[in-house]
């Protein structure tokens, strides 16, 4: 238990959920909002709330937005003739960074997990091969973990069935690393040297 008034505390617990911020800097954060103007704290609060009932899935890609089709699958500019698979729409700001990405995305919502129950169905493949078609590259982007790998493998074969091209991102990309914590140059690089499936 903690030694903050109990409002504190619920503050500092909230904070000590976020992925990489243990305790310490929980309790730092949580006295930072207790410090900071009122503006600012509503701020952060309807900041909150915005991401809950303001964002949505695009119905085509399964990115995150806040209008159906998103900025990106709407975008004329783009190509349709390059599609990327990824495991979670964050992924897609990985890509974005490199500014050398100009085709299109779709996510996965996560990736084939025997032991946690994940198999095909939870995840947006139906909604890929709908999507997909001969004129197309499609560019195999999931992480770099073991089922990763098995997510990929499984979405080129049925993807070769339908007669698609597939590559997979260039080995060279640590393994088990997750791609937002990837620099922009080694994307870049495991993009043009990817390999054909
Ligand atoms: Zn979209």
């Amino acid at each position: 238990m903690g030694f903050a008034p109990p409002p504190v505390e619920k503050l500092i617990e909230a904070f000590a959920k976020f992925p990489g911020i243990g305790k310490k800097t929980a309790q730092r954060m949580a006295f930072h909002v207790l410090k900071s103007n009122n503006e600012e704290a509503v701020r952060l609060a309807e900041a909150v709330m915005d991401v809950k009932s303001k964002i949505i899935n695009c119905g085509m890609c399964g990115g995150i937005t806040t209008d159906d089709p998103c900025s990106i699958c709407s975008d004329p500019n783009r190509s349709d003739e390059m599609l990327c698979i990824i495991e979670e729409s964050s992924d897609i700001y990985a890509f974005e960074k490199t500014n050398s990405y100009r085709g299109k995305y779709h996510v996965l919502g996560g990736v084939l997990s025997p032991l946690d129950g994940v198999g095909p169905d939870d995840l947006n493949i139906d909604g890929l091969m709908n999507r997909v078609n001969n004129n197309m590259e499609v560019i195999l982007a999931t992480n770099p973990s073991v089922e990763g790998e098995a997510t990929a493998l499984y979405i080129s074969k049925l993807l070769k069935e339908k007669g698609i091209r597939s590559s997979r991102l260039a080995r060279g990309l640590p393994v088990g690393g997750a791609l937002e914590y990837i620099d922009e140059a080694t994307l870049v690089r495991a993009i043009e040297g990817r390999v054909t499936l």
